[in-house]
């Protein structure tokens, strides 16, 4: 490493990291470097189907999984997290969602000031070139490409009649003015590629003599004087090594690593570090706490027609086919993203907003964890709710940094979070049930016809849903006190030079996929330092 001493030290380059590198050496005068644990990058990671790939591949994910908990029939949860440049980005679904204005709008609420809706709005629209239709919402500019999906299929029409059948409306721009209905799903795709933040942020920054990237770098803890963090202590392949930071360290780990990383530092819950035997150099209850994430209930149904799922057109020589496609054009099965349909939809009458996210997706597969595609021609449907209650933690289980936290999600704990997942489910059979779905839909695979009451279908959520891969609020902002670690600059409370940027300073859980949320926070992230240090 050529820097003696950078002015920030960034640890972790995620989807927020990555964005927050990129816009802080905008300045050519600061001198940046950013730290990750992962490779560069892997082959396959453009291809947008790799998400299916990597999702337990450990070369490029760091293969996280739950402790087990009655709520959830006592499973060990997989929990994959991005380790590579642009972190989660660059093995995630693709589905782009910003939220709702409601979101932003409750954490300005919470003592947030400068993130409410319209506070952010003008950096998503910084963030992103939309290719698609849609209203002056909308960014034309930005580095990260987001598209339509592109993919056409006689299920999605089918599904897109279903929904105006018992009132959904078909919305040609979920991230504009209002979420609601079943739309094309937005991706972070362009020209059959992924579009990752290291991809759209970090490349085109690399010429910059002021930014280094370090690749295969471990932050072991921050390395702490007093009360203020002075830079970290790294393992890096030609040994370990002390990396001092001129103004500050910024942790952008993600919802997992970044509140390890403050334990493994001396900064959380007495009670905690001192169980491992880590000195406490200050004590901040909120670390570790408050983890959300979707719990995501999914069904698979068989189809009666054949040449619609995927299941069938990658069967044998099709699978040479689909290749052939997506080299020639960009298309078919290869550059499909998690799911190219979605549905925001009301679990009640009554509600403001939508609670419920679908996922609809034209193949079934054998398992979550594998994702290997069915024998037999299939579609499957998935659903959580947009914005849980329960509230679960992430916390050291030894002092060493290459053992996995404790992660306890303590999903569906709370009683609405029962309730509106039962709903999603209902729901989700009552489209698949529609005069518009009679010649294509064949039996319901997963969980089947036999469960049917309310206990049924909740014990069955409790022994197969899984994440949606959206863990955060576990380094959480807010003004001090209340169980928050960051307040509304990103600064950890109590201890200078040190900040928080990621998706684990979510008070709240956004309405829907995390990414886009987590990049907005790197971009804000980058306004507030320049803004305190006047280097705008
Ligand atoms: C399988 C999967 C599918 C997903 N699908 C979608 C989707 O379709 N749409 C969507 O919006 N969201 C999706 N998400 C979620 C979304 O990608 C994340 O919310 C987002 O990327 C989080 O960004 P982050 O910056 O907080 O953390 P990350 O992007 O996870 O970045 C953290 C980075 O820190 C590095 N790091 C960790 N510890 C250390 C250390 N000690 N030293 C150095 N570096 C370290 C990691 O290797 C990683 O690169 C998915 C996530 C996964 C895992």
């Amino acid at each position: 490493m050529s820097f003696d001493m950078p002015d920030y030290v960034i640890v972790g380059a995620g989807s927020a990291g990555s964005v927050l590198a990129s816009r802080l050496s905008e300045n050519r005068r600061i001198t940046v470097l950013l730290l990750e644990a992962g490779r560069a990058s892997h082959p396959l990671s453009r291809v947008p189907i790799s998400f299916g790939l990597f999702i337990d591949h450990p070369g490029v994910n760091w293969r996280y999984s739950s402790v087990p908990e009655e709520n959830t029939a006592n499973r060990h949860i997989p929990v994959p997290r991005g380790k590579l440049l642009g972190g989660s980005s660059a093995i995630n679904g693709l589905v782009f969602v910003r939220g709702q204005a409601l979101d932003y709008d409750s954490w300005a609420q919470m003592g947030n000031r400068g993130w409410s809706f319209s506070d952010v709005l003008p950096l998503f629209q910084r963030m992103e070139t939309f290719e698609g239709r849609g209203d002056d919402h909308r960014g034309r500019h930005g580095p990260l490409r987001v598209t339509e999906e592109a993919d056409q299929n006689p299920l999605y029409d089918a599904l897109f009649a279903a929904g105006r059948e018992i009132g959904i409306p078909q919305n040609p721009d979920y991230n504009g003015a209002s979420q609601e209905g079943i739309c094309k799903t937005q991706t972070t795709i362009s020209r059959g590629r992924r579009m990752s933040a290291a991809r759209c942020y970090l490349d085109p920054a690399r010429g910059r003599e002021n930014l280094q990237i370090v690749t295969d770098a471990v932050v072991q803890r921050v390395l702490m004087e007093g009360r203020r963090a002075v830079g970290v202590v790294c393992r890096y392949p030609g040994g370990p090594v002390t990396i001092r930071a001129g103004r500050e360290v910024i942790i952008a780990a993600g919802g997992i690593a970044s509140p390890q990383l403050l334990e493994l530092s001396g900064i959380g819950r007495p009670e905690v570090l001192r169980t491992h035997g880590i000195e406490v150099q200050h004590p901040l209850d909120g670390v570790g706490e408050n983890l959300r994430d979707h719990l995501n209930a999914r069904l698979q149904w068989s189809l009666r027609i054949g040449g619609v799922s995927y299941n069938e057109r990658m069967r044998g020589l099709g699978k040479l086919r689909e290749a052939v496609r997506y080299i020639t054009n960009r298309g078919g099965f290869f550059s499909l993203p998690s799911a190219p349909l979605l549905a925001f939809l009301k679990s009640r009458q009554g509600l403001e907003q939508p609670d419920i996210q679908c996922h609809l997706v034209p193949y079934s597969v054998r398992s979550a964890k594998r994702r290997e595609l069915g024998t037999e021609p299939g579609f499957t449907t998935a659903c959580y709710q947009l914005r849980p209650e329960s509230l679960g933690s992430v916390h050291i289980a030894s002092s060493d940094h290459r053992d996995q936290p404790a992660i306890k999600f303590n999903f569906l704990s709370d009683p609405l979070d029962r309730r509106t997942m039962i709903d999603g489910f209902r729901l989700l059979r009552r489209l698949v049930h529609t005069k518009a779905l009679d010649g294509l839909r064949g039996e319901e695979r997963s969980p089947g016809e036999t469960i049917q009451s309310d206990d049924e279908i909740l014990d069955w959520i409790r022994s197969h849903a899984e994440t949606a891969y959206h863990p955060i609020g576990t380094c959480r902002m807010g003004p001090r006190g209340g169980r928050t670690v960051v307040d509304e600059r990103l600064r950890v409370h109590g201890i200078d030079g040190l900040r928080v940027a990621d998706a684990s300073i979510m008070p709240t859980m956004v309405s829907g996929n995390t990414n886009a949320a987590a990049m907005m926070i790197g971009e804000k992230a980058a306004e507030l330092i320049h803004e305190d240090h006047g280097s705008r």
